[in-house]
């Protein structure tokens, strides 16, 4: 009875509801493969482990500047030059607890009441949240599964309106795991600038991304679109840092220094000890050893899921080029029925796996659509193999 309207608005992440409940299955004794996660299965590599025992043992256990370290600021400007050729000053950057909490930092220092901020649908959870919490009204760019989910200018365009202030682009992409090329970001950017709309381009799976694919970051598009884009990014998946918290985002000046004293009112500065870590990840010359290896093994997973996906008949998927997610239609299994009960949505599909056979997938609905069901792939072979054994079996048994 004493929460606030805005409280009341927040809906609970449901791809951590599913993972969770997956969980407690597991340790209740259940054999459960669980395809939910939303992080890569790797342990943290031991370089960065090692710098974090040392950063407690030196002490460095105190408040820092609240954007983040100037060593680990210089770090990430590094980074942004060799890989993108962008440059940015150190107070272009700041380093946050998460890329989730630069997003925040960001939306909140962007959009007035009642603002619009396109989102690429289906989208990740936690952007309609953020956009909401942060009082502006979170618009859908559709996007299809003949396109590879991509955002195309035609669809964008008509929904832009006078209150759009903010456009969010996230290659590759959660959930459906796509990779934009440098035409389909060109676009976007032309709409920005005719529209005089900020980007909030979120990288964060910049590493993940198979057959030679290459990551294109809407940002190098020219002056004009640098100027008007907020580069989001950080090493929980690249590094498997999830539980550590660095995130990072660099643009313009004025919009960074604004996040950064949201951010010292709010947490201040991200844990002392994990950002030595992340400064360790980020220079190392281990890491580029430690993602290629992490990469192998995430596209031999895609492949095999991919074929045995579509092997299986009233199930479909398309080939992701890109983060560690597999988007599963199942609109041809809706109608059909499993002990009596008839599944006509994402959720029925879910709940029915995972209580009869113990699978656990986020269904499409958390991400706002019904057709799919989203599986990760940041989980063994073995488990793949026996996973998608046990889908088969489900949609086998279905009538
Ligand atoms: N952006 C996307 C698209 C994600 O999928 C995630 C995590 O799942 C994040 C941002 C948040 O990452 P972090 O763990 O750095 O907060």
């Amino acid at each position: 009875m004493f929460l606030s309207e805005k409280a009341k608005g927040i809906s609970p992440s449901p791809t951590l509801a599913v993972d969770s409940k997956a969980k407690q299955m597991k340790s209740e004794g259940y054999d459960v493969i669980g395809f939910g996660a939303g992080e890569p299965d790797f342990d943290t590599p031991s370089f960065i482990k090692s710098s974090a025992i040392k950063a407690i043992n030196e002490g460095f256990t105190k408040y820092t500047p609240v954007g983040g370290i100037p060593e680990l600021k210089k770090a990430i400007a590094d980074i942004f030059n060799e890989e993108l050729g962008l440059t940015y000053k150190p107070g272009e950057i700041i380093v946050s607890n998460g890329a989730k909490q630069c997003l925040y930092n960001a939306l909140y220092c962007l959009v007035n009441p009642g603002d619009e901020v396109l989102i690429p649908h289906p989208y990740w959870v936690s952007y309609p949240e953020l956009v909401k919490l942060c009082g502006g009204t979170p618009v859908f760019v559709p996007t299809y599964e003949k396109d590879d989910f991509k955002m195309k200018k035609d669809v964008i365009e008509p929904l832009i309106t006078s209150k759009t202030r903010v456009i969010v682009v996230n290659s590759p992409n959660n959930p459906t795991g796509s990779v934009y090329s440098k035409k389909e970001l060109e676009d976007i950017a032309e709409l920005a600038i005719r529209y005089n709309l900020f980007i909030i381009s979120d990288e964060i799976y910049d590493k993940l991304i198979y057959d030679g694919e290459k990551h294109i970051s809407i940002a190098t598009l020219g002056k004009e679109v640098f100027n008007r884009t907020l580069i989001v990014n950080g090493v929980s998946k690249a590094y498997s840092m999830t539980g550590w918290r660095i995130g990072y985002a660099a643009g313009p000046e004025e919009i960074v220094k604004a996040m950064t004293d949201f951010q010292s009112h709010t947490t201040s500065n991200p844990n002392s000890i994990a950002q030595k870590a992340a400064l360790e990840a980020l220079t190392n010359p281990e890491r580029k050893q430690a993602i290629s290896s992490m990469v192998e093994e995430f596209s031999k997973r895609r492949d095999y899921m991919v074929e045995r996906i579509n092997q299986i008949p009233g199930l479909s998927c398309i080939k992701p080029k890109g983060a560690f997610y597999v988007m599963m239609n199942i609109t041809k299994t809706f109608g059909k029925k499993i002990k009596g009960f008839e599944i006509n949505n994402s959720t029925d599909f879910a709940q029915k796996l995972l209580e009869n056979y113990m699978v656990a997938v986020v269904p499409g609905i958390a991400f706002g659509t019904e057709d799919f069901v989203r599986l990760s792939y940041a989980t063994s072979l073995k488990n793949i193999e026996k996973g998608i054994d046990r889908i088969e079996n489900f949609v086998r048994d279905l009538v």
